[in-house]
């Protein structure tokens, strides 16, 4: 590959021509090279990727991939059907639904279903599940919206600040609500409340409040029903993004942490970060569809149907921005299928007890520290700080990742470097947990000499 700073180097790109003139004859006059794409993957592309899929792959959270997701994704590419409304193929809106509805029973979100008076559409990331619409009809339309404030915590992601950004929303009415290490890092509705009794009192409109259920630095829980009724006491838009997480509460030990879910306008997760399902699946649900597809329909004479005018069916054209969109619920109605219940439990509380067996290791080290206690199967740890050596952590990481044998990332709370070991991806077993423990050791053992 053509490194920039190594082709700037004047004197290398000298070096490289003469010695390409001294083995000139050595090379067949006329080029032999004949096209093979497979080939070209292999020795172009594949030094070029990052192993998401590597046993070894600890970073950011993981995009989880299985047979059952790749046999539904090469299903959905093969038919590459699109179902932008009811009648342009009905199985993909009436599965999607029936998908939707599935994942709903198994996370209790029994006032989200289909089958009650919610509903849910399929999306390809969490960006895309924006919710805000509806909040922005009911205060008024757009008119003002450089009064309206949206809430979130520090330790949001940084998506949402994205999605606000996009409507309008300017970007000195977020607010970032500081979050403590003391307490973990949740969202707290005391401090919600003070900031939106202070935009009130100023003059703005506090329109839109996200949750977060495993935030991204360090797998934190917002205090759901606690936060949904700050939000509804204001007549709040309240959208809980679980994006991480969410797959976890399938299984009942977990499922607490969505108590109060039932407060909540929208809800989104995705199961293509932790339930087996390739890319990109992110599943938004919203209590009151209507609310959505008000603002998101239009009625344009080539899509005029009688299905669509006889108001019986989904037109999913009218639950997100894009017309286009891919048949996405094939992949997860297999992997549903295909695992079930039981496994997917399993599959998810396998990865929870790998977490829990490295967060051990790390607690029988004295040179380290577990910095924020472990919710999901993301351990957020370091050496503990020397005064001398202030980025120690920060070459720990560089130390790990540069060995190839390994890859983590970091987050930065309140402050202080942590390294993220978020295990999940499909491929990892125990051995590859303990190699890394011994991994991180050793770099550890080098740099501390
Ligand atoms: N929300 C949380 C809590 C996340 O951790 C992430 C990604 O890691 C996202 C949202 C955005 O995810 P995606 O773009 O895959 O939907």
């Amino acid at each position: 590959p053509l490194d920039p700073v190594t082709f700037s180097n004047e004197s290398k790109v000298i070096d490289f021509i003469a010695d390409y003139y001294e083995n000139v004859e050595k090379y067949p006059v006329q080029s032999t090279v004949e096209p093979d794409i497979l080939e070209d993957v292999s020795n172009c592309i594949i030094p070029g990727l990052t192993h998401w899929q590597s046993p070894n792959f600890f970073a950011y959270f993981h995009a989880n991939a299985s047979t059952a997701g790749f046999l539904g994704e090469m299903l959905c590419s093969g038919f590459n059907v699109v179902g932008f409304n009811w009648i342009s193929s009905p199985a993909a809106t009436e599965l999607e639904s029936i998908v939707l509805d599935w994942m709903g029973k198994m996370l209790k979100l029994s006032y989200f279903l289909f089958s009650g008076t919610g509903g849910g559409v399929l999306h390809g990331s969490t960006c895309e599940a924006a919710t805000r619409d509806k909040a922005l009809k009911e205060l008024g339309g757009w008119e003002n919206i450089t009064k309206r404030v949206v809430y979130a915590s520090d330790q949001t992601h940084f998506t949402f600040q994205k999605t606000a950004k996009l409507a309008g929303i300017p970007p000195s009415n977020f607010r970032l609500i500081e979050t403590s290490f003391s307490t973990g890092f949740p969202l707290s509705p005391e401090n919600l409340r003070f900031a939106i009794e202070d935009d009130i009192k100023s003059g703005l409109v506090p329109l839109f409040l996200c949750a977060t259920i495993g935030t991204t630095p360090s797998g934190a829980v917002g205090p759901i029903a606690e936060l949904g009724k700050v939000a509804m006491e204001f007549k709040r838009w309240l959208h809980i993004d679980a994006a991480y997480a969410g797959s976890g509460c399938i299984c009942p030990e977990l499922r607490h942490y969505l108590d109060g879910v039932e407060l909540a306008n929208s809800i989104s997760m995705n199961p293509h970060k932790w339930f087996l399902t390739n890319m990109d699946c992110c599943c938004l649900w919203i209590k009151e569809p209507k609310l959505l597809v008000d603002s998101l329909s239009n009625d344009p004479e080539i899509l005029r149907n009688n299905a669509s005018k006889s108001k019986a069916v989904v037109d999913y054209k009218d639950w997100q921005i894009a017309l286009t969109r891919r048949f996405r619920a094939l992949k997860l109605w297999v992997v549903i299928r295909r695992h079930g219940l039981a496994n997917l439990m399993y599959h998810i509380r396998s990865d929870i007890a790998m977490a829990k067996r490295f967060e051990a290791l790390v607690g029988e080290d004295e040179r380290f520290e577990i910095v924020v206690p472990r919710k999901f199967a993301l351990v957020c740890f370091g050496l503990k700080p020397k005064v001398e050596e202030e980025d120690l952590n920060c070459k720990l990481v560089e130390a790990i990742n540069s060995s190839g044998r390994a890859f983590m990332s970091h987050a930065v709370l309140s402050g202080i470097y942590v390294i993220r070991c978020a295990i999940g991806t499909t491929l990892t077993q125990q051995h590859h947990v303990d190699a890394l423990w011994k991994l991180i050791q050793d770099k550890a053992q080098s740099l501390l000499m």
